[in-house]
């Protein structure tokens, strides 16, 4: 990472001082630690930019490390997704992936350890009597009757637990701490549950696992990691990380610390809720376009650099904030702007004669982008038929040149990187709709201004009949109406938006359906489209809405 783009912050303060204060021996060592239980979203990618521009900014390094200590919820989809989503926004972890489950072995002679030194016990109450007894913050809870079993008794249960010799649910593996600590997480917290569950990585080696607690700092401790960074909602475990690493013979001593989570208006950021989407089929996949999972917004026609760009320019504070979603939208036209290729497409065609057009095709040049020479030119062709978009054109010979910048009936307009044409008349059909333009051109006048007094109106997108082809669009708006979705409903299901997709067919300049997959255009006063990922070819092309030219949402 450049100096100019080192986004500085609290935790890369901190990081300096431990580092001129000699507390980091060696390098600075992060991690992101997702678990696969869904696909990663746009707050994981806030965390992924953190964690991995911190070890570039020192010259550390970033481990991704599986936190898989719940085989109920996780799949190898999501590993593989994660993976490649960590990828795709330009970042490489050091050497291997880390699974949490690859310590399994090791957590479970910590457990063995404890119990020798009196720190844990198996526990039979049943979860409901368990929550009564551990009372509530203002409650001191109390003892469970099973906390002063032998050290034997213990090993023992531990060692069939693990043997899958009782239920799911009939025992606890748990930390003897302070039942009248004020902090909830210290008050005996569980430290194994038997789940007789098949594992992505262990397969059916184990039938109890490991509690986030205490696997998670243990697994830093292994890793060397020196900055275990988190999100708030961790802060209250933190007593309870250092705990485990004071009372265990770990071979290192990670320091965790917290900042606040990605919130966006408009938007989800919980892999739990977007997986109900996903199971409800309210979007395709994890992979929607509409979702804001790394891989729906790749989808989208995001690029990573603008990602990433946004990411860089959030706070990390120590509170939970919300995001304007026009932030990140600002973000991505930027890059857009800048780095798409122009195209033309008409949404919703209206055919133009053009009467004194040779019948024959004339081949124009275009530029793909209007400031960037580099990114070349296209051929365009010209034919006596084109389309122009139905709302272009009107017959209300009093509508002002300056508000309707477009083709009027008997006045002249510009064609894109063509010729001003007139529209001389019109055929309609039986309801008296116009069906049709009957217009002429003006000669010369490529590239080349017409007569003062043939002065167009403005400048208007079109595409050949003959020579264009038909593409499929899909129009994208907000998945959710509501700027906190269920604040108002209570279900945040209730505030999905019933027109977030619809799906047209369009008329676009024929060079583009060859694109690649993945590659974005803009629409000439359209708006940014992107070849689908996945459905796009040059037999079928389809294009999703990535996003408007402008931001139109405060009108
Ligand atoms: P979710 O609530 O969506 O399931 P999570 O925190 O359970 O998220 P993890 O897979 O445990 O998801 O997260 C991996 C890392 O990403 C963690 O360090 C977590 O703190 C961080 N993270 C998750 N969501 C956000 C967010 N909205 N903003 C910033 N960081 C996040
Ligand atoms: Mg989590």
């Amino acid at each position: 990472m450049s100096e100019s783009t080192v986004n500085h912050n609290f935790i890369s303060t901190i990081i300096q001082e431990d580092i001129d204060a000699g507390r980091v021996h060696g390098k600075v060592v992060t991690r992101f630690p997702p678990e696969p239980n869904g696909y990663l979203h746009i707050g994981h990618a806030k965390s992924i930019c953190l964690n991995f521009g911190l070890a570039e900014e020192f010259g550390g390094e970033c481990n991704l490390r599986f936190d898989d200590t719940n085989p109920a919820k996780e799949d190898q989809e999501y590993v593989d997704a994660i993976k490649e989503d960590i990828q795709w926004l330009g970042f490489q972890w050091t050497g291997d992936v880390h699974y949490a489950s690859s310590y399994f072995d090791q957590f479970y002679d910590w457990a063995i350890h404890l119990i020798k030194e009196g720190l844990a016990y198996v526990c039979d109450l049943a979860p409901e009597q368990a929550s009564e007894y551990r009372g509530w913050a203002t409650k001191p809870g109390k003892a469970s009757p099973f906390r002063n079993r032998s050290v034997e008794e213990n090993l023992s249960l531990l060692e069939k637990m693990k043997q899958g010799d009782f239920d799911e649910g009939f025992c606890v593996l748990r930390a003897k701490i302070d039942m009248a600590s004020p902090n909830m997480n210290m008050r005996d917290p569980i430290l194994y549950r038997i789940r007789k569950e098949s594992h992505h990585q262990t397969g059916d080696k184990w039938c109890i696992y490991p509690s986030y607690d205490f696997a998670h700092g243990q697994e830093d401790a292994i890793e060397g990691i020196t900055h275990s960074i988190c999100t708030l909602e961790f802060q209250d475990h933190r007593p309870l990380y250092e705990w485990f690493t004071e009372n265990l013979p770990v071979p290192s001593q990670p320091k965790q610390y917290e900042f606040g989570r990605l919130n966006i208006n408009y938007t989800m950021t919980s892999k739990r809720k977007l997986k109900q989407l996903v199971d409800e089929q309210i979007v395709t996949g994890w992979n929607d376009p509409r979702m804001p999972t790394i891989s729906g917004m790749r989808r989208r026609g995001y690029s990573a650099t603008a990602l990433r760009s946004f990411c860089d320019g959030l706070a990390v504070a120590k509170t939970d904030g919300v995001v304007d979603i026009a932030q990140l939208e600002f973000e991505i036209r930027n890059d857009l702007n800048e780095n798409s290729a122009r195209a033309m497409c008409v949404l919703n065609p209206l055919k133009v004669s053009i009467t004194n057009a040779p019948d024959s095709v004339e081949w124009l040049e275009a530029a793909n982008h209007p400031q960037q020479e580099a990114m070349g030119k296209r051929s365009l062709p010209f034919t006596k038929d084109i389309y122009i978009d139905a709302s272009d054109f009107s017959e209300d010979t009093s509508l002002s040149r300056k508000k309707f910048k477009r083709l009027v009936i008997g006045d002249y307009v510009r064609l894109r990187g063509a010729y001003v044409i007139k529209a001389d008349d019109v055929i309609k059909n039986e309801q008296g709709e116009v069906i049709e333009i009957i217009a002429s051109l003006v000669p010369d006048t490529i590239g080349q201004n017409p007569p003062a007094e043939m002065k167009p109106r403005g400048v208007i997108h079109w595409v050949s009949v003959t020579e264009g082809k038909e593409v499929e669009l899909r129009l994208y708006d907000r998945l959710f109406l509501a700027e906190a979705p269920g604040k108002a409903t209570d279900n945040y299901l209730d505030d999905v938006n019933p027109n977030s997709l619809k799906v047209i067919k369009a008329i676009a300049e024929p060079t583009i359906v060859n694109c690649e997959a993945e590659t974005v255009f803009q629409f000439e006063r359209e708006g940014y489209f992107v070849s689908d990922r996945y459905e796009h070819s040059v037999d079928t092309p389809v294009f999703n809405l990535t996003i408007g030219l402008r931001d139109t949402s405060k009108k």
